[in-house]
């Protein structure tokens, strides 16, 4: 329903019981039940309960939401109703202008307390400020709880002097002085609380689909759910008993964070980060879950955050971006360097498409597209080819792409990484003359071709030997294969050897001329080589007892050509562009 039509028919609360408030829980993120102290407070607090979710066009990111993340937040929001159902009461779901919902509601329900979970990122200050203002306009309480993040931003930056922790191991020893983060609370007792439910809540306050809010699937694929990828807090929670057996074995082995140390791209989905994301599944949960984990399964040892370090790298980009407006972009963002990236829209068109000619490249796209969903080693791979290790493009343009089809994406967890990934912000990369061979990663990581093959069934019979360069393959083969290069599937788009040596030149200027300005590199200066890989994944940097057969050495998938290359790789086969046909 539209905000305007609010005051004639909102059924208002004749049938108050108590005198306690009537209280308002507002949804945004922070989807769940679990571990939600806004809520909570509400529930303690009130006789009333409205639980509600406004679209508004922007919230929870659904401006850019393709039709995968879309379609996580409706079942997020239908797995939100169906536990208010079981306890006699209704999501209530509007469409319109948040101020002019709020204050229409606050009339019409004789509100006297808002609860919401803080929406910490920059781009959301402004609306919460309004809504503030507004609370205090009509005498209502305003409660806002932070458990999005671990830490309450606020905290950290008082005990950084009032600016966010510019590199990830100062935020490290910040976070650390700041303490241990909140365990979660407990889930509220929605018995204590009535609700106000009309047999026409349905056709007033129902979920909508994804067509009346504009968004269509692109593809068939799209709609062809091969991928398991459900939202709302049940399946965020059985998803996390599921992968908290996963990290135990990871931990009585010795080894920490497996989905990224032991990397199957082609197997079942065991990320979280969706359900972290929309908050389906509590980021204290989840640091608590591991940590208590951890103890239990090394008695003695003491708990760093290695245990949990990617849960880290979201904090950390959380926090980098709470007072930085334009941390999505490269102008007027005092963090990012300014690269004169070249700008292509055809190159573009292509990588977004999965057309680039190089099979692990386009798998990884296809992937991304039909099912919102890819491996963190995928997001290196498609990232650095777009921008510092193939075709020289910007940045922005890659996020915008992910922004539409990552089901988990996040404005500032994406921006963080993609300025990471481009040697834009956070790395010493400029120094970094590696990059990732778009031919030796992907058979390193799709060893069998599965992942590849799934996705571009074109490939499905092209021989392993030439699957991931097919452009190599004889006629002959690619005849039998069913394929021809050229016409069923596109030749390369550029020479990985030479468009990596053009893309190190141009960064190799950027840096010179930042030497000679003698402007200090602070904002990129976090990485020693040590959190290069922990970031980065590479084979031979996680060893455990558990092995999966990944720990060569990350040469193997690097391209280090361009300077200082290793006497392994100058000697012939495993050179991407080179002769190697194995
Ligand atoms: P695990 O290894 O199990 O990690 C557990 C959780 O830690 C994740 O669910 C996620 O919440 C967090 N996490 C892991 N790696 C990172 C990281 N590098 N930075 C920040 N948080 C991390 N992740 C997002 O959640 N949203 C994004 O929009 C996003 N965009 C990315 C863009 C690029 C270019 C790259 C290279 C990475 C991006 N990532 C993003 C990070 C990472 O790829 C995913 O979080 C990870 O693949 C999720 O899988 P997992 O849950 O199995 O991760
Ligand atoms: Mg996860």
């Amino acid at each position: 329903m539209d905000s305007t039509d609010i005051p004639s028919t909102i059924p208002v609360n004749e049938n108050i019981v108590s005198d306690k408030p009537v209280c308002i829980h507002w949804f945004r993120h922070g989807l769940r039940l679990h571990d939600n102290p806004a809520l909570l407070d509400a529930v303690e607090d009130c006789g009333e309960l409205y639980p509600i979710f406004i679209f508004d066009g922007e919230v929870a990111g659904t401006r850019t939401a393709g039709y995968n993340r879309m379609r996580f937040l409706l079942e997020s929001l239908h797995d939100l109703d169906d536990h208010f159902s079981n306890e006699g009461g209704r999501l209530f779901v509007f469409t319109g202008n948040v101020l002019t919902t709020l204050s229409n509601l606050f009339k019409e329900w004789s509100v006297s307390k808002l609860t919401f979970d803080a929406d910490v990122e920059a781009i959301w200050h402004e609306r919460d400020t309004q809504v503030r203002r507004l609370c205090e306009e009509y005498n209502v309480e305003c409660v806002e709880k932070v458990s999005h993040v671990l830490w309450d931003p606020e905290e950290i930056l008082k005990n950084n002097g009032g600016t966010p922790p510019l590199t990830y191991s100062l935020f490290n020893l910040v976070a650390t002085a700041v303490g241990d983060p909140p365990r979660p609370v407990d889930a509220p007792d929605l018995s204590k609380v009535t609700f106000n439910v009309k047999s026409d809540h349905e056709k007033l306050f129902g979920i909508p689909d994804s067509a009346s809010l504009g968004v269509f699937a692109e593809s068939e694929e799209q709609n062809q759910r091969f991928n398991i990828w459900t939202g709302g807090e049940s399946k965020a929670l059985e998803l996390f008993r599921y992968r908290m057996k996963v990290e135990e074995m990871a931990f009585s082995c010795g080894n920490v964070m497996p989905n990224q140390a032991f990397p199957n791209i082609a197997g079942p989905p065991l990320s979280m980060s969706a359900h972290l994301r929309f908050g389906c599944l509590s980021i204290r949960k989840l640091y608590w879950g591991l940590r208590d984990a951890y103890l239990k399964l090394n008695p003695g040892k003491a708990f760093t955050v290695s245990a949990i370090g990617q849960l880290m790298w979201r904090e950390y980009f959380y926090m980098m971006s709470v007072n930085n407006k334009n941390y999505d972009k490269m102008e007027n963002n005092p963090i990012c360097l300014n690269i004169p990236w070249y700008e292509d829209k055809e190159k573009l068109r292509r990588w977004e498409q999965g057309e680039t000619g190089y099979p692990w490249i386009d798998a990884i796209m296809k992937q991304l597209k039909n099912e919102g969903w890819i491996h963190h080693v995928c997001r290196h791979a498609t990232s650095t080819f777009l921008t510092r290790g193939d075709l020289g493009l910007s940045w922005e343009d890659g996020l915008k792409v992910f922004d539409k089809y990552l089901i988990d994406a996040d404005w500032s967890v994406n921006a963080g990484n993609w300025m990471w990934m481009s040697s834009s912000a956070f790395e010493k990369v400029l120094q970094c003359p590696k990059c990732f061979c778009p031919v030796r990663y992907g058979r390193k990581m799709d060893s069998d071709g599965v992942y590849v093959r799934r996705y571009l069934p074109v490939l499905k019979d092209m021989p392993i030997r030439y699957l991931f360069e097919p452009w190599k393959a004889p006629r002959s083969v690619q005849e039998k294969a069913g394929c021809i290069i050229g016409v069923d599937y596109p030749e390369p788009m550029v020479d990985h050897r030479k468009a990596s040596k053009d893309c190190y030149n141009m960064m190799s200027e950027v840096k010179m001329k930042l030497a000679a300005s003698g402007k200090e590199l602070e904002h990129c200066g976090p990485a020693n080589s040590d959190e290069v890989s922990k970031f980065v994944w590479l084979p031979g940097t996680h060893k455990g007892n558990c092995s999966s057969g990944n720990e060569e050495l990350s040469e193997a998938i690097l391209c280090d050509g361009l300077m200082g290359m290793s006497p392994q790789m100058k000697r012939g086969p495993g050179r991407c562009g080179g002769d190697d046909s194995n």
